[in-house]
Protein backbone atom coordinates (compact mmCIF):
# COMPACT_ATOMS: atom_id res chain seq x y z
CA UNK A 1 0.00 0.00 0.00
CA UNK A 2 1.28 3.35 -0.65
CA UNK A 3 1.59 6.55 1.68
CA UNK A 4 -0.03 8.50 -1.30
CA UNK A 5 -4.03 9.70 -0.77
CA UNK A 6 -6.71 9.08 -3.55
CA UNK A 7 -8.03 12.41 -2.17
CA UNK A 8 -5.04 14.71 -3.36
CA UNK A 9 -4.38 14.96 -7.14
CA UNK A 10 -2.47 17.29 -9.19
CA UNK A 11 -3.33 19.11 -12.11
CA UNK A 12 -0.17 20.00 -14.17
CA UNK A 13 0.35 21.89 -17.41
CA UNK A 14 2.35 24.79 -18.59
CA UNK A 15 -0.71 28.00 -18.27
CA UNK A 16 0.61 30.26 -20.43
CA UNK A 17 -1.65 31.70 -20.00
CA UNK A 18 -4.14 30.28 -18.35
CA UNK A 19 -7.65 30.01 -20.05
CA UNK A 20 -11.64 29.24 -19.45
CA UNK A 21 -10.97 25.60 -20.38
CA UNK A 22 -8.23 25.28 -17.76
CA UNK A 23 -10.35 27.01 -15.05
CA UNK A 24 -12.94 24.87 -16.19
CA UNK A 25 -10.89 21.84 -15.16
CA UNK A 26 -9.67 23.23 -12.54
CA UNK A 27 -13.16 24.11 -10.64
CA UNK A 28 -14.62 20.29 -11.41
CA UNK A 29 -11.80 19.20 -10.19
CA UNK A 30 -11.89 20.98 -7.29
CA UNK A 31 -15.36 19.42 -6.59
CA UNK A 32 -13.54 15.53 -6.92
CA UNK A 33 -10.82 15.89 -4.90
CA UNK A 34 -10.20 16.68 -1.25
CA UNK A 35 -7.29 19.21 -2.38
CA UNK A 36 -6.23 19.95 -6.22
CA UNK A 37 -2.74 21.35 -6.73
CA UNK A 38 -2.24 23.32 -9.85
CA UNK A 39 1.27 22.77 -10.69
CA UNK A 40 2.71 24.93 -13.12
CA UNK A 41 5.57 22.80 -14.90
CA UNK A 42 8.78 25.00 -15.11
CA UNK A 43 9.97 23.56 -18.90
CA UNK A 44 13.63 24.60 -19.34
CA UNK A 45 13.35 23.93 -23.37
CA UNK A 46 10.45 26.32 -23.75
CA UNK A 47 9.57 30.19 -23.97
CA UNK A 48 6.92 31.29 -22.13
CA UNK A 49 5.26 34.53 -22.72
CA UNK A 50 4.65 34.66 -18.96
CA UNK A 51 7.09 33.65 -16.12
CA UNK A 52 6.27 30.85 -13.60
CA UNK A 53 5.62 33.31 -11.11
CA UNK A 54 3.21 35.71 -12.85
CA UNK A 55 1.49 32.00 -14.06
CA UNK A 56 1.30 30.94 -10.36
CA UNK A 57 -0.06 34.65 -9.70
CA UNK A 58 -3.24 34.50 -12.20
CA UNK A 59 -3.84 31.21 -11.59
CA UNK A 60 -4.30 31.94 -7.84
CA UNK A 61 -6.41 34.97 -8.74
CA UNK A 62 -8.50 32.59 -11.21
CA UNK A 63 -9.10 30.02 -7.95
CA UNK A 64 -9.43 32.45 -5.26
CA UNK A 65 -13.02 31.09 -5.03
CA UNK A 66 -11.14 27.63 -4.50
CA UNK A 67 -10.40 27.15 -0.52
CA UNK A 68 -9.24 23.69 -1.47
CA UNK A 69 -7.10 24.97 -4.90
CA UNK A 70 -3.46 25.42 -4.26
CA UNK A 71 -1.20 26.73 -6.91
CA UNK A 72 2.28 26.49 -6.89
CA UNK A 73 5.39 25.82 -9.77
CA UNK A 74 7.55 22.44 -10.26
CA UNK A 75 10.61 21.49 -12.12
CA UNK A 76 11.18 17.68 -13.17
CA UNK A 77 9.27 15.21 -13.80
CA UNK A 78 5.19 15.30 -12.90
CA UNK A 79 5.29 12.09 -11.20
CA UNK A 80 7.56 13.22 -8.77
CA UNK A 81 5.50 16.44 -7.90
CA UNK A 82 2.39 14.64 -7.55
CA UNK A 83 4.16 12.45 -4.53
CA UNK A 84 5.33 15.45 -2.88
CA UNK A 85 1.94 16.80 -2.93
CA UNK A 86 1.09 13.52 -1.57
CA UNK A 87 -1.20 13.06 -4.71
CA UNK A 88 -2.23 9.64 -6.08
CA UNK A 89 -4.15 11.05 -9.16
CA UNK A 90 -2.70 12.80 -12.07
CA UNK A 91 -6.17 15.11 -13.48
CA UNK A 92 -5.77 16.22 -17.32
CA UNK A 93 -8.21 17.62 -19.17
CA UNK A 94 -8.45 16.29 -22.77
CA UNK A 95 -10.29 18.26 -26.02
CA UNK A 96 -9.66 16.45 -29.11
CA UNK A 97 -8.54 12.77 -30.68
CA UNK A 98 -5.08 14.10 -30.82
CA UNK A 99 -5.06 15.70 -27.18
CA UNK A 100 -5.73 11.95 -26.25
CA UNK A 101 -2.92 10.01 -28.48
CA UNK A 102 -0.50 12.62 -26.46
CA UNK A 103 -2.41 11.98 -22.83
CA UNK A 104 -2.11 7.87 -23.52
CA UNK A 105 1.44 8.47 -23.86
CA UNK A 106 2.26 10.83 -21.30
CA UNK A 107 -0.34 8.47 -18.51
CA UNK A 108 1.69 4.72 -20.20
CA UNK A 109 5.16 6.62 -19.35
CA UNK A 110 4.13 7.80 -16.20
CA UNK A 111 2.30 4.65 -15.28
CA UNK A 112 5.76 3.01 -15.82
CA UNK A 113 7.65 4.92 -13.63
CA UNK A 114 4.99 5.26 -10.83
CA UNK A 115 2.54 2.42 -10.96
CA UNK A 116 0.56 3.74 -8.22
CA UNK A 117 -0.23 7.35 -9.70
CA UNK A 118 -3.80 7.25 -11.95
CA UNK A 119 -4.49 9.71 -14.22
CA UNK A 120 -7.81 10.73 -14.54
CA UNK A 121 -9.22 12.20 -17.63
CA UNK A 122 -12.02 15.03 -17.36
CA UNK A 123 -13.39 15.69 -20.89
CA UNK A 124 -13.04 19.05 -21.83
CA UNK A 125 -16.99 20.89 -21.89
CA UNK A 126 -18.50 21.55 -25.18
CA UNK A 127 -18.49 25.49 -24.63
CA UNK A 128 -14.70 25.04 -23.95
CA UNK A 129 -12.91 22.51 -26.03
CA UNK A 130 -11.47 24.93 -28.57
CA UNK A 131 -9.51 26.65 -26.43
CA UNK A 132 -6.00 26.56 -26.63
CA UNK A 133 -2.88 28.71 -24.92
CA UNK A 134 -1.35 28.82 -28.10
CA UNK A 135 -5.01 30.10 -29.90
CA UNK A 136 -4.78 32.55 -27.13
CA UNK A 137 -1.54 34.08 -28.01
CA UNK A 138 -2.42 34.94 -31.68
CA UNK A 139 -5.79 36.33 -30.89
CA UNK A 140 -3.97 38.67 -28.41
CA UNK A 141 -1.93 39.90 -31.52
CA UNK A 142 -5.48 41.03 -32.89
CA UNK A 143 -5.10 45.08 -32.26
CA UNK A 144 -5.80 45.65 -28.98
CA UNK A 145 -8.99 46.56 -29.12
CA UNK A 146 -10.69 43.92 -30.77
CA UNK A 147 -8.08 41.72 -29.19
CA UNK A 148 -9.83 42.96 -25.54
CA UNK A 149 -13.22 42.17 -27.00
CA UNK A 150 -12.48 38.80 -28.26
CA UNK A 151 -10.63 37.28 -25.34
CA UNK A 152 -13.72 37.59 -23.16
CA UNK A 153 -14.98 34.05 -24.61
CA UNK A 154 -11.41 32.54 -24.09
CA UNK A 155 -9.66 33.69 -20.53
CA UNK A 156 -10.60 34.78 -17.44
CA UNK A 157 -10.92 38.47 -16.89
CA UNK A 158 -7.91 38.87 -15.02
CA UNK A 159 -5.80 36.97 -17.69
CA UNK A 160 -7.00 39.94 -20.39
CA UNK A 161 -4.94 42.92 -19.64
CA UNK A 162 -1.40 41.28 -18.41
CA UNK A 163 -1.84 39.15 -22.04
CA UNK A 164 -2.29 42.41 -23.90
CA UNK A 165 1.05 43.97 -22.00
CA UNK A 166 2.63 40.49 -22.92
CA UNK A 167 2.04 40.70 -26.45
CA UNK A 168 3.18 44.61 -26.89
CA UNK A 169 6.19 43.87 -25.16
CA UNK A 170 7.41 40.61 -25.29
CA UNK A 171 9.45 39.01 -22.67
CA UNK A 172 13.01 38.95 -23.63
CA UNK A 173 14.36 36.96 -20.94
P1 LIG B 1 0.65 21.19 -21.50
O1 LIG B 1 1.89 21.90 -21.92
O2 LIG B 1 0.85 20.18 -20.41
O3 LIG B 1 -0.19 20.66 -22.61
P2 LIG B 1 -1.47 23.12 -21.07
O4 LIG B 1 -1.43 24.30 -20.15
O5 LIG B 1 -1.65 23.38 -22.50
O6 LIG B 1 -0.15 22.36 -20.74
O7 LIG B 1 -2.63 22.12 -20.62
C1 LIG B 1 -2.67 21.58 -19.31
C2 LIG B 1 -3.80 20.56 -19.22
O8 LIG B 1 -5.04 21.21 -19.47
C3 LIG B 1 -3.72 19.44 -20.27
O9 LIG B 1 -4.24 18.26 -19.69
C4 LIG B 1 -4.63 19.93 -21.38
O10 LIG B 1 -5.14 18.88 -22.16
C5 LIG B 1 -5.72 20.59 -20.54
N1 LIG B 1 -6.44 21.63 -21.29
C6 LIG B 1 -5.92 22.64 -21.99
N2 LIG B 1 -6.90 23.40 -22.55
C7 LIG B 1 -8.07 22.83 -22.17
C8 LIG B 1 -9.46 23.12 -22.43
N3 LIG B 1 -9.82 24.13 -23.23
N4 LIG B 1 -10.39 22.32 -21.88
C9 LIG B 1 -10.02 21.28 -21.11
N5 LIG B 1 -8.75 20.94 -20.82
C10 LIG B 1 -7.77 21.70 -21.35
Amino acid sequence: MNSVSTRNAVYVGSFDPPTLGHFDIISRGSRLFQRLTVGIGINPDKRPLFSPEERVDLVKQIASGLPNVDVVCFEGLTVNFAKARDAAVLLRGVRTVSDIELEFTMALTNHVLTPELETVFLMASEKYSHISSSLIKQIAQMGQDQAATSLRDFVPPCVIQPLLEKVRRPKTS
